[in-house]
């Protein structure tokens, strides 16, 4: 693999363990693993998911893992680019794959080795949260100074509007429950993507829902930052998802930029937690 190609992620649908990509979310180069060579595997069935139907023969190896990602560092050190993080992400739910563990102590080991600047990061739906063995395993992850940072998804507020853009067979209040559960006791980023379907944005009820839930997850104390992000990228569910204008999408952010303000909640280093918002 070369990082010539890094202008999008569909090499990880061709088999791709390790695909570097320059990422909005980590503002710059983001190399990615992907648990999931051979097919989609995910816990949601989001109707703005990105990754498109295919199907390889190709079986996830750590040590292949491994030294591609040993290989693709060491271009990037070769052409003097700036790795921002490491990513578990890939084609599906990372929790769910029985190498995890695994292949994330393979590469804390790598970064700390080769890039120890770069974040380790994990993107996930938090349905692991759910298995006792993985909250306690991400729990224990995500603390110290060499931490993985666990970027967790919340959609939605409301049952109704999870059952729209998550499609998942976990129940909506477990699911909560295990985050409540992991806020307070570990940091985490929350993802929301604010998307429309079916042509109709969230409800009112849901925005303030959310909103609510937000400030009760940040009261917890360790919320690091809260990420809105938009449908900027064709998926195989289109026209079921769609994006919405910019100004939505900011005005959410204001209003819980406002909400954290004046109910006094900081992130974990006492500063005002950000809310970023990623068109
Ligand atoms: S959680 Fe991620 S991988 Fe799974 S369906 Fe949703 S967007 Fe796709």
């Amino acid at each position: 693999m070369t990082i010539g190609s890094v202008e999008n992620h569909r090499g990880r649908e061709g088999g791709a363990m390790v695909y570097p990509v320059y990422s909005r979310r980590s503002k710059g180069l983001s190399v990615g693993i992907n648990l999931f060579p051979d097919r989609k595997i995910c816990t949601f069935d989001c109707p703005y998911c990105e990754v498109f139907p295919f199907q390889t023969d190709i079986s996830f190896s750590v040590d292949t893992m491994a030294e591609t990602l040993r290989d693709v560092l060491a271009e990037a050190h070769s052409r003097s680019e700036v790795v921002r993080d490491i990513c578990f992400s890939g084609n599906g739910e990372p929790t769910v794959s029985p190498h995890f563990p695994e292949a994330l102590e393979a590469a804390a080991r790598i970064r700390s080795e080769l890039v120890p600047q770069a974040a380790l990061v994990l993107i996930t739906n938090a349905t692991g949260l759910l298995k006792d063995e993985t909250f306690e395993f991400l729990r224990r992850a995500a603390v110290g100074p060499e931490a993985l940072k666990i970027w967790l998804k919340l959609d939605a507020g409301t049952e109704d509007w999870y059952a729209q853009m998550d499609r998942s067979a976990v129940p909506y209040d477990r699911l909560i429950a295990a985050i409540k559960a992991l806020s307070r006791t570990a940091p985490f980023t929350l993802q929301t993507m604010i998307c429309a379907i079916n042509g109709a944005p969230p409800p009112p009820v849901e925005a303030a829902a959310w909103e609510r839930l937000a400030l009760e997850l940040a009261a917890a104390g360790h919320i690091a930052s809260f990420q809105i992000y938009g449908k900027a990228r064709p998926s195989p569910g289109d026209p079921a998802a769609s994006s919405l204008p910019a100004p939505i999408l900011e005005e959410r952010a204001a209003s819980l930029r406002t909400a954290l303000s004046a109910a006094g909640l900081r992130s974990p280093d006492g500063k005002p937690i950000p809310v970023e918002v990623f068109l």
